[in-house]
């Protein structure tokens, strides 16, 4: 098949043939029909690829159709519309258990044993590594079923796509990691496209202010479609300042979508009392925060990471699929650009574009 392959940090994304083996235990084979272009994978393949080892196929936001299933595989049988999601659950640990998918304590339990089993995709008859057990810049994709959830079939596949990362992971920091109610002030800083995913989310939950605070017009006129009712352009404003007199002191909920120090201490200061900070972004070069405990303590503030947006795939992607079919969240509206397999270096470049939320590769 043919699949978009990282060499080596910062050598791009260029497409080659690659092996792919037939579904083994629960594995399903997935037809790709659409991937979307999350800013992890450009930081893997431009700052460090972790414990990844090149040649790697990236690519983690997918929705196809399933063409093969292996004999142990139950949830799911052929021609079943499929999206994926990075997070590898066992379900059988106590998290998994509680419901906490996210935070499986034995995630590699759905990844293949490389004692006891060849790669799921090779080149030459050497291994390709797939990262995050997905590898979605391709034709198709070898999966664990654990790592699909069915999606109804009039759901088109380029929303579907972002239902497993962009969407999980902004909805669902609103929805399961900050736990917004009706009535309740939200602010988000930084409305790409997983911001506007948490403006998105906040509008479910019946925010009755949410501002959207960023550096780019284009974005923050977007973040106003989806529903965010004032916005902050931080170039030329205090934004602290800015949400604290809009809201009548500070909000209940700050999300810092884009991850660095300078912007949680923004969320920590544009917070009321007894307000939430609320991680969910990470900037490349990451960062330290120092925090007062009498001013937190006395303030009443609480600050929490959240991966994936605390998602539990199988729940949520499914209401998030329904929210999406009944027009309550706009996935479409996500879309900017749809790619070829081969133009996902161009892809990124035009994600540096902040009038381009999300690229999606369409054609493999
Ligand atoms: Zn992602
Ligand atoms: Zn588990």
């Amino acid at each position: 098949m043919r699949a978009a392959v990282v060499e080596a940090v910062g050598g791009g994304f260029t497409v080659q043939d690659v092996d792919v083996d037939r579904p083994a235990g629960r594995e399903v084979l997935v037809e790709v029909r659409a991937s979307g272009l999350c800013h992890t994978d450009l930081t893997l393949a431009t700052h460090g690829l972790g414990r990844l080892t090149p040649p790697v196929v990236l690519g983690h936001e997918i929705a196809g159709v399933v063409v093969d299933v292996g004999p142990g595989a139950t949830e799911f049988a052929v021609g079943d519309h499929v999206v994926g999601c990075l997070v590898q659950w066992c379900g059988d640990c106590p998290a998994c258990l509680d419901g906490r998918s996210h935070q499986c304590l034995r995630p590699g339990a759905t990844l293949r044993d490389p004692g006891r089993q060849g790669p799921r995709l090779s080149r030459a008859g050497r291994p390709v590594t797939q990262g995050m057990g997905l590898g979605g810049f391709a034709e198709r994709a070898l999966v664990h079923e654990n790592q699909l959830t069915a999606v109804p079939r009039r759901l088109p596949f380029t929303s579907a796509a972002l239902l497993g990362c962009g969407v999980l992971t902004g909805v669902g920091s609103v929805l399961n990691g900050a736990r917004v109610r009706a009535g309740e002030t939200v602010a988000v800083i930084g409305v790409g496209g997983v911001g506007l995913n948490a403006v998105g989310g906040a509008v479910v939950a019946g925010a009755a202010r949410i501002v959207a605070v960023d550096v780019a017009a284009d974005r923050l006129r977007r973040a106003r479609e989806f529903g965010a009712t004032d916005v902050v352009d931080a170039t030329g404003t205090d934004p602290v300042a800015a949400v604290r007199e809009l809201t009548g002191g500070g909000v209940r909920h700050a999300f810092d979508v884009v991850g660095t120090a300078a912007t949680t201490r923004q969320a920590l200061d544009m917070t009321a009392l007894g307000g939430g900070v609320h991680v969910v972004g990470l900037a490349a070069a990451g960062g330290e925060l120092t925090l007062s405990l009498p001013r937190l303590l006395l303030q009443q503030k609480r600050i929490q990471g959240l991966i994936m947006g605390a998602g539990n795939p199988r729940r949520d992607i499914p209401r998030y699929a329904d929210l999406c079919l009944r027009g309550l969240l706009n996935l479409d509206g996500l879309v900017s650009r749809r790619i070829a397999l081969h133009e996902i270096d161009a892809g990124y470049a035009a994600l540096a574009d902040p009038g381009v939320a999300r690229v999606v590769v369409t054609s493999f």
